[in-house]
């Protein structure tokens, strides 16, 4: 079967691309797997939801709007991508493999994770990567930005808007700026602890120290790897 558009990433990106190519009457395929959104408990900051909704809640509506305009949506992880130089390209994944006259990537990107034992059993439950999405549920809280660079110090200054009590974790990184007179912690972390959410950050040294919240501002790596094997 050769579909007009396939588009690589269910996430709110490319959901929302296949309400368009779908009703615009071109055969829409949507390959992804589990959207960064759906670790998010309360999505606050989106038009027309007033008491907020659930990330996990946002994306099932996306897919069903979008199947009630007949997208076909799967969930498998893609694995190549490959272009005919006829019009053709071939989208493997790891279950079978797709043709289409185009292909729209909307893969989003990954943020470097930070190597702390323990870092993703908190994501979305005080472990955050967006202070614009999520500094606001940190007003007035001890929170500590984990990063070294000019990333972090751009979410400390946005944290600033909500809370005071705010301390740079370097992890142990050379710092690369200047967090003026922000508190800086520099020592190695071994591991985040807490019950269902985050209640300690464990420094290797076997230190212990009590945050509200982490947001982990570490370089950016966006996933444009099937892009650049086209050439
Ligand atoms: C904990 C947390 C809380 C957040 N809270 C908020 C919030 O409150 N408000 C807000 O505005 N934003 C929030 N965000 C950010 C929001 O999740 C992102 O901005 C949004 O998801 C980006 O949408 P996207 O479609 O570009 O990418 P994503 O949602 O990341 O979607 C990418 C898609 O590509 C797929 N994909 C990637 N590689 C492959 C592959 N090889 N094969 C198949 N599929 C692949 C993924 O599985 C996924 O379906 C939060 C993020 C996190 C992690």
């Amino acid at each position: 079967m050769m579909y007009d558009v396939i588009i690589i990433g269910s996430g709110p990106a490319g959901i929302s691309a296949s309400l368009y190519t779908a009703r615009a009457n071109l055969k829409t395929l949507v390959i992804g797997l589990e959207s960064s959104l759906a670790k998010s408990r309360l999505v606050d900051n989106y038009y027309g939801f007033k008491d907020g909704i659930s990330g996990y809640e946002l994306l099932q509506n996306g897919w069903r709007q979008a199947e009630k305009f007949k997208a076909q949506i799967i969930e498998d992880e893609v694995i190549a991508l490959e272009y005919d130089f006829k019009g053709v390209y071939t989208v493997k994944t790891k279950d079978s493999s797709y043709n289409s006259r185009s292909v729209l990537l909307s893969a989003g990107s990954e943020g470097k994770k930070a190597p702390i034992k323990d870092i993703e059993k908190f994501e979305g439950k005080g472990v955050h990567y967006c202070t614009t999405c999520d500094g606001y549920f940190y007003r007035g809280k001890k929170v500590g930005i984990l990063g070294y660079s000019e990333y972090a110090l751009n979410e400390l200054n946005e944290m600033k808007h909500f809370t005071d009590n705010i301390t740079l974790l370097t992890d142990h990184n050379e710092l690369t700026i200047d967090p003026q007179d922000t508190r800086v912690e520099t020592k190695k972390i071994y591991r985040f602890e807490g019950g269902e959410y985050l209640d300690d950050v464990v420094f290797e040294d076997g230190t212990t120290e009590k945050y509200d919240g982490i947001f982990v501002a570490f370089g950016k790596a966006s996933s444009i790897d099937f892009a650049r094997k086209l050439g």
